[in-house]
C-alpha cells in the first residue's frame, strides 16, 4: 500500500474508533483528524489537466459558452484517490470559475472534511463545465458536447473511487436511467473505477434528514479507500 493510502487508513481507523450510530452532523463535529498532504500541482496528471484547461478556456462547443461568465473546469489534487462529480456550475461557481463554492459546495466541503480529508486532497468536477441559465437542468446536447472533457479529466486522474453527486452526474456517468434512489449506496463501475452514487449536497440542503444516507455512502467509500481499517477491531 502506498504512503498516502496508509495515511488515509490511519485516519479512517481513528474515525471508526470514535464512530457512533448517529447523524452526519454529529460525526462531523467529532472527527478529530485532518490530513495534511502535498497535493499534486506538477507531474503528468497535473500537466494533462493544465493542457485540457487551457484548451477549454475558449470552448464554444455548446450555447452555454454564450452565457457563461467563467468556465468551471474543476479543482483539487491531480493525483486524488477520490473524485467527486457534480452536475453543473451554479451562479457562485460561474462567478468564481471554481466548482462547488456556493452553499451546496460548503456542505460538500464539510462532507469531505468529515471523511478526514481536506478539500484539496480530492478532485472536484462537474458533468457540465458551464452554467446553464437560471440553473436549469443540463440538456442532452450539452451533456454530449461536454462529456469527453470529463472523460479526459478522469483518465488523467485515475482515482480509486468516483463519487457522483445526484441524479444527473450518476445517470450520465453510469449511462443509466435508474433514479438516484435506486442507484445510491451501491458501488458501480466506470471503466474499471468504482463509482459510488449519492445524493447531491443541494438536495441535502432541502432534505437534511437524508444526510445520514449520504454518510452511510461515504463510509463505504472510506472503507474502499482503506480496506484494512476494520481489521484491527
Ligand atoms: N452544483 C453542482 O452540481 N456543481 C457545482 O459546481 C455547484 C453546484
Amino acid at each position: 500500500m502506498d504512503k498516502e493510502l496508509r495515511k488515509i487508513c490511519g485516519h479512517v481507523k481513528s474515525y471508526i474508533e470514535l464512530e457512533k450510530a448517529a447523524g452526519m452532523e454529529e460525526h462531523m463535529s467529532n472527527v478529530p483528524f485532518a490530513r495534511q498532504t502535498k497535493n499534486e500541482k506538477t507531474g503528468p496528471a497535473a500537466s494533462v489537466l493544465d493542457t485540457l484547461k487551457k484548451e477549454l478556456s475558449s470552448c464554444a462547443a455548446c450555447d452555454l459558452s454564450k452565457t457563461r461568465k467563467n468556465l468551471v473546469f474543476g479543482s483539487g489534487d491531480a493525483k486524488a484517490k477520490l473524485m467527486f462529480v457534480g452536475e453543473a456550475p451554479g451562479e457562485d461557481e460561474d462567478l468564481q470559475g471554481l466548482p462547488f463554492v456556493g452553499r451546496a459546495g460548503q456542505l460538500l466541503t464539510k462532507i469531505v472534511e468529515a471523511m478526514g480529508l481536506k478539500r484539496g486532497d480530492v478532485y472536484i468536477a462537474n458533468i457540465l463545465k458551464c452554467r446553464p441559465p437560471n440553473n436549469r437542468p443540463p440538456l442532452p446536447a450539452e451533456i454530449l458536447a461536454c462529456e469527453e472533457n470529463l472523460k479526459r479529466q478522469i483518465d488523467a486522474i485515475r482515482p480509486k473511487v468516483i463519487c457522483t453527486l445526484g441524479k444527473f452526474a450518476s445517470q450520465t456517468l453510469l449511462r443509466t436511467q435508474t433514479p438516484i434512489t435506486g442507484l445510491r449506496g451501491k458501488f458501480m463501475d466506470y471503466n474499471g473505477i468504482k463509482v459510488m452514487p449519492t445524493y447531491h449536497p443541494a438536495y441535502l440542503l432541502r432534505n437534511p434528514s437524508e444526510k445520514k444516507a449520504v454518510w452511510e455512502d461515504m463510509k463505504k467509500v472510506m472503507k474502499e479507500l482503506c480496506p484494512d481499517s476494520r481489521k484491527s477491531q
